[in-house]
């Protein structure tokens, strides 16, 4: 946006002052979640005078942390006032999701848009391996945006400790990694390290459906499982969170195997390689998801069978997050969500079938089936921790 041009030729670094009080780093997060804002919205949404505002809001705006842009019409004050925002385009990050064969990268500002994607793909599950690509993503990338390069973000399916310890990464075959060290040495810049899925929440919780909704659940539908919560505009964090306990939640008596044994689990259900081997075994021939799902556009009768059962066993899931968790919003992720713009009428009755007719509706925000999501998501965990942390 031009309007940091306005007031902030003097600052281009943008970078936070040390030693600020939390309430202005508060401030400073809440423009950067939901502004551009009038300082009376501001000062409401924070809970401050607004004497108290402009004062904690000084140290910022000379840094250019803070800017001031367009000037707009405000009705309770009866005279054009300037928004508030943040400077966006003059932090970078980099986001990265480590694969078990590849890392997919994304650079963004300080809103986790999007300026490039790039990725890259590694032989073996050495540590060493994985290391390598990154910091050659990390450079490939960082040219594309015309700000500085803060911090780095790392989504990775497995547990993840306080500390960036990759606990266990089964994918990889990793256990006690300390990623965040090994890369903070070899890049020379912070970095974050998270689980996926908990990583893709935090992406929503500032920047995507958390930004109107303080409770929240993710479910990820790709290669597995995954679930996530934001409960009162936190990310529910725990031990276990990387273990993919939403993995094998039970949903169909009469389903597929999976590979611990269950009939019918939510891996069994709705993972692309159950559905592609159920679809697969039947026809004869290896199909696709790609193929499943134009077959079952068509009215193949294999794949159409196989897709509805997963849209039923789809919609059961969100009812059993929505209900226990109490939350009315749900998130769908990950590529394995392809399937939901075809069926989801089959989807809105089940979860319907499972929910009290008198509960409020559960909205459903569907991102892109695109791994972009996932690099997103890490960005947003480098920002969450890197920018405003004082
Ligand atoms: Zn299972």
């Amino acid at each position: 946006m031009a309007m940091a041009t306005l007031s902030t030729p003097t600052a281009p670094d943008a970078v936070v002052p040390r030693g600020l009080p939390e309430s202005a780093l508060e401030l400073a997060r809440t423009v950067l979640i939901h502004g551009p804002l009038s300082r009376s919205e501001l000062a409401g949404r924070v809970g401050l005078s607004t004497a108290s505002l402009t004062r904690l809001s000084k140290p910022l705006l000379d840094a250019g942390v803070l800017v001031e842009g367009e000037l707009v019409a405000d009705g309770s004050v009866g005279r054009p006032v300037r928004l508030l925002d943040v400077h966006a385009s003059v932090q970078n990050f980099v986001g990265i999701k480590v694969t078990g064969s590849a890392v997919l990268g994304a650079l963004t500002d300080l809103r986790a848009r999007d300026l490039a994607t790039d990725e890259l793909a590694f032989s073996g599950d050495s540590v060493e391996a994985v290391v390598d690509a990154i910091a050659e993503l990390v450079e490939r990338l960082r040219g594309n945006g015309s700000g500085v390069l803060t911090a780095v973000g790392i989504s990775i399916g497995g547990n993840v400790d306080a500390h960036g310890v990759v606990l266990r990464a089964p994918f990889l075959g990793w256990r006690h990694v300390p990623l965040r060290r090994l890369l903070e040495e070899r890049l020379g810049l912070p970095v974050a390290v998270e689980n996926d899925v908990i990583a893709l929440a935090a992406a929503e919780q500032w920047f995507g459906a958390g930004r109107t909704a303080a409770n929240f659940a993710v479910l990820t539908i790709g290669a597995g499982v995954g679930y996530g919560i934001a409960i009162n505009n936190r990310v529910v964090r725990t031990r276990d969170a990387g273990l993919g306990l939403g993995g094998h939640y039970p949903l169909d008596p009469n389903g597929p195997l999976c590979k611990e044994g269950h009939r019918g689990c939510s891996t069994g259900m709705l993972t692309i390689p159950s559905i592609c081997a159920q679809v697969s075994a039947a026809l004869g021939r290896p199909v696709d998801y790609e193929e499943v799902l134009a077959l079952a556009a068509d009215g193949n009768p294999v794949a159409a069978a196989v897709v509805d059962s997963a849209a039923r066993a789809l919609g059961r899931m969100i009812a059993a997050a929505a209900n226990l968790a109490m939350v009315n919003t749900v998130v769908l992720a990950g590529e394995g969500i392809g399937m939901f713009a075809q069926v989801e009428s089959i989807v809105q009755a089940a979860l319907a079938a499972d929910r009290d007719p008198e509960a409020d509706p559960v909205e459903l925000v569907v991102t892109p089936a695109a791994f972009d999501e996932w690099a997103r998501g890490a960005a947003a965990i480098a920002i969450q921790q890197q920018a405003f942390a004082g």
